[in-house]
C-alpha cells in the first residue's frame, strides 16, 4: 500500500537538493534557491501523470479538501453529501467551512449508494463529495447524473485512491476538483501533504491564493502580492514535496506490485465459497491498495476477527465496523459535536441527529467487511502464506458455526 515502503536514494537525493540550498520555503527566494523548485515540479508531474488541467499542492489531504471546497464556493449552511465510511478528515473538511455534513450510506462497492444519495438531497445541498475508500471508485456515472440533474458540485475525495481509475480517468480529476492526500500511509508519500487537482482554471486560481494567505502571486515579489480574498496557510514545504517528486516517478512500479500482490491474495481468499469480495463499479480499476472480502454474517465476520488476532495474522487487516478513524459507528466526538470553539446551530444539530440516524444498510456491509492492506515488500512466498493462514482461519470459524447450528 505505502509509498514509504520504497524511501531509498530517489527521496535523499531529491531531499538534498533542498537541503543544499537551505531554501525550505516554495516561493520566492528566486536566486538563493539554485533553480531547485520541487513544489512546482511536483505540481507539473502531476498533472502529466494524472492528467488534470491544474494541480496545486497543500500541506495535507484535509487542507486540500478544504482549499477545494472554499475554491467551488462551499461555505456556511450548504450541505455536504458524503458517505459514512470515509476517514475523519472528509467532514472535518466540511465542517470547516462552515458547511454541514450529510452522511449517507455506502454499498458494497464500500462507496456511497447513488440512491441514499438521491434520497438525501434537498433544496440546500451544494456538493456531493464521493470518497474513493480503500483503492476504488464510487459509481461516478450515476453521481455525475445526480449532480447535473440538481446543479451540484462534485467533489472527489481520491486521498486514498492515488492511481485507480473510472473509465479510463484517473479518479480525482474527474469531478468539478478532486483530492489526492500524501500523508505517510498513502499511495505516494510527502511525509505530509496533499493536492487539489481540477480542470477548471478559476478553481485553481482560488486554490493557489487559498492556500497561501490570499496572495495572488502577481506582484514583482510577495511583498508586492495583492490579496483578491481572505486565505490561509496551507502551503507545503519544499523538502516535503521534494520527497513526493522522487515518489511519483515510482508510481507505475507501486501500482504493479500492489496489482499483482493483491491478485495472489485474492486468488487465495476465493478458494473459500463463503469469502466475497468488494464490488467494483462498472468502467473502474481498482488501485489494490486493500483486498476488501466479505464474509456471510457478522458474527462470522467478528469470530473471524478473533481467530485471524488468535493466529497472529490480523495484523494489516482492518475490520472497519468497530474502527474509530473510518466508519460513523465510532465517531462519538462527531455525534457529540465536541467542537473546541463555538459552531453554527445548523451544524450542531445536523451533527447530534446522528445520533438517532439509521446507517443499517452501511452496518450490513461494513459488519461482514474486512480490508487487507497489500504490502509492496511482500514476497511471492509471503502472500500465499498469508492467504492460506487467512483462508484457514476462515475455514475454522466456518466448521465451528456449522456444528454449532
Ligand atoms: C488520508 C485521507 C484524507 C486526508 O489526508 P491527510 O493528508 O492525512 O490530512 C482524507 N480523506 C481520506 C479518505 C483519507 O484516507
Amino acid at each position: 500500500m505505502p509509498g514509504f515502503e520504497f524511501f531509498g536514494e530517489e527521496e535523499r537525493k531529491e531531499v538534498n537538493d533542498v537541503l543544499e540550498t537551505g531554501i525550505l520555503m516554495r516561493y520566492g527566494f528566486d536566486g538563493a534557491r539554485k533553480g531547485h523548485w520541487k513544489a512546482k515540479e511536483l505540481e507539473k508531474a502531476i498533472t502529466e501523470v494524472f492528467g488534470a488541467a491544474y494541480a496545486q499542492l497543500t500541506s495535507s489531504g484535509t487542507s486540500a479538501l478544504t482549499t477545494a471546497m472554499a475554491a467551488l464556493g462551499i461555505g456556511a449552511g450548504d450541505e455536504v453529501i458524503m458517505p459514512s465510511f470515509t476517514f475523519v478528515a472528509s467532514f472535518e473538511a466540511v465542517l470547516s467551512v462552515g458547511a454541514i455534513p450529510v452522511l449517507v450510506d455506502v454499498d458494497d462497492t464500500l462507496t456511497l449508494d447513488p440512491a441514499a444519495v438521491r434520497a438525501a438531497i434537498t433544496p440546500r445541498t451544494k456538493c456531493i463529495m464521493p470518497v474513493h475508500m480503500c483503492g476504488s471508485p464510487a459509481d461516478l456515472d450515476a453521481l455525475q447524473q445526480l449532480c447535473k440533474a440538481h446543479s451540484l458540485i462534485l467533489l472527489e475525495d481520491a486521498c486514498q485512491s492515488i492511481g485507480a481509475r473510472y473509465k479510463g480517468k484517473f479518479l480525482g480529476t474527474i469531478g468539478d476538483a478532486g483530492t489526492f492526500s500524501f500523508d505517510f500511509v498513502k499511495t505516494i508519500t510527502c511525509a505530509e501533504g496533499g493536492v487539489v487537482m481540477t480542470n477548471k482554471k478559476e478553481v485553481y486560481v482560488k486554490s493557489d491564493g487559498y492556500t497561501d494567505h490570499g496572495h495572488d502571486h502577481q506582484g514583482v515579489d510577495r511583498g508586492a502580492d495583492l490579496h483578491p480574498f481572505i486565505g490561509y496557510n496551507y502551503r507545503i514545504s519544499e523538502l516535503h514535496a521534494a520527497v513526493g517528486l522522487a515518489q511519483i516517478r515510482k508510481l507505475d512500479t507501486f501500482l504493479a506490485l500492489q496489482k499483482k500482490n493483491c491478485a495472489l491474495l485474492r486468488e487465495q481468499l476465493a478458494q473459500v465459497p463463503e469469502i466475497s469480495f468488494r464490488r467494483v463499479p462498472e468502467g473502474g480499476e481498482d488501485s489494490c491498495t486493500f483486498l476488501s472480502w466479505f464474509l456471510p454474517t457478522a458474527e462470522i465476520t467478528a469470530a473471524v476477527v478473533e481467530e485471524m488476532r488468535a493466529q497472529q495474522v490480523m495484523p494489516g487487516s482492518f475490520y472497519w465496523f468497530v474502527n474509530n478513524w473510518h466508519y460513523i459507528r465510532k465517531w462519538d466526538h462527531l455525534k457529540q459535536a465536541l467542537a473546541l470553539h463555538a459552531i453554527s446551530d445548523e451544524q450542531k444539530n445536523a451533527l447530534t441527529a446522528l445520533n438517532s440516524a439509521s446507517f443499517a444498510a452501511s452496518d450490513e456491509i461494513m459488519s461482514r467487511c474486512i480490508s487487507t492492506s497489500i504490502s509492496l515488500l511482500w514476497t511471492e512466498q509471503q502472500v500465499r502464506e498469508k492467504g492460506e493462514k487467512i483462508a484457514d482461519a476462515v475455514r475454522t470459524v466456518l466448521a465451528a458455526h456449522a456444528q454449532k447450528a
